[in-house]
């Protein structure tokens, strides 16, 4: 059996995790909730001095939004929409007998206003920009939203849905550059508290197709998004738990955020991974978390 099998296959039998029959799509016990509620303390015991402005958006966002954030270019195939019946009775009537035959009554679905959200970031810069101009200390926020990406996987590290906490930094190239490498330092440190072993290395998203390529060789190649990797599923193959991404001002064209000088703003962002930080310290420390190392749960506060 292979790894990932095994330890999707302990979660489940201990409970932590609960099949829904779907890839990637899991229910969480309790216990699973209360390590990724004593992980975000552990964030906010970090980066809560920063003064960050906190918001939640639910995990659909506006439709529009997600077609001027330029996602359906990269990652096409990750892309969730929300489709709803919006028939009449007839239609409805047909909608029925397709079930009841069994065949596929999804086609006469319709898109409607919302998309599932691919990253906690993306209702962000277009809520910000319709303020105005950043001041001159720039923006900070700190986000958290459950996340869909379509690529069902029996690798209990690769969820369909879920959850991304975020900071998120806009202003200056200067202001963003530093909030980012701060974040890889406290990252490193943070990981360390918890005694879970990581690696930073340059990011290889799956950008689609051959127009891709171009721009998974602009990312590398310009050192747009870092990554901290534990091995989770695979020792060979670490996982991303965190990601540091700068957008240069991608995202400041993009809705025409600028900064208090007039210029384009520039944006950055971090993200931790929380189910995937909960499983590496459910794969490093053990599954019953009151046999984690003392250290590892005085720092979470057990
Ligand atoms: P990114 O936008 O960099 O791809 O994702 C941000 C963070 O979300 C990643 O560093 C990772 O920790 C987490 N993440 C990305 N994809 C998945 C996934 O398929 N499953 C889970 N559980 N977390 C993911
Ligand atoms: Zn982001």
């Amino acid at each position: 059996m292979d790894m990932q099998t095994s330890l999707l296959d302990r979660l489940f039998e201990t409970g932590l995790l609960i099949d829904t029959g779907i890839e990637g799509l899991y229910g969480r016990s309790g216990s699973f909730e209360e390590v990724i509620t004593r992980f975000e303390a552990l964030i906010d015991e970090v980066g809560g001095a920063d003064g960050a402005e906190a918001i939640r958006f639910p995990p659909g966002m506006n439709r529009a939004y997600f077609e001027g954030s330029g996602y359906m270019k990269s990652f096409p195939q990750l892309a969730g929409t929300v489709h709803s019946f919006c028939g009449n009775e007839l239609d409805h009537m047909h909608l029925l007998q397709c079930m009841e035959a069994g065949d596929d009554w999804t086609k006469g679905q319709e898109a409607t206003d919302i998309v599932l959200t691919p990253a906690a970031c993306y209702p962000l810069y277009p809520t910000v920009a319709k303020r105005g101009a950043l001041p001159t200390e720039g923006g900070l926020f700190d986000l958290q939203s459950y996340c869909f990406r379509h690529e069902p996987s029996n690798d209990p590290a690769r969820m369909q849905l879920f959850r991304m906490r975020e900071y998120v930094r806009m202003g200056t190239p200067e202001q963003v550059m530093a909030f980012r490498n701060d974040w890889m330092e406290r990252g490193k440190a943070l990981m360390a508290r918890v005694e879970l072993p990581v690696e930073i290395d340059v990011a290889n998203d799956p950008f689609f197709g051959r127009a891709g390529r171009m721009m998974k060789n602009n990312q590398r190649d310009q050192n747009l998004k870092f990554e901290l990797l534990i091995p989770i599923t695979s020792t060979a193959k670490p996982t991303a738990c965190m990601s540091f991404n700068y957008h240069q001002d991608h995202f400041g064209k993009s809705w025409d955020i600028s900064t208090a000088d007039g210029e384009v703003a520039h944006t950055a962002c971090v993200g931790f991974g929380l189910e995937r930080i909960a499983l590496a310290l459910f794969q490093h420390h053990g599954l019953d978390v009151g046999e984690w190392p003392a250290r590892v749960r005085a720092t979470l506060g057990y």
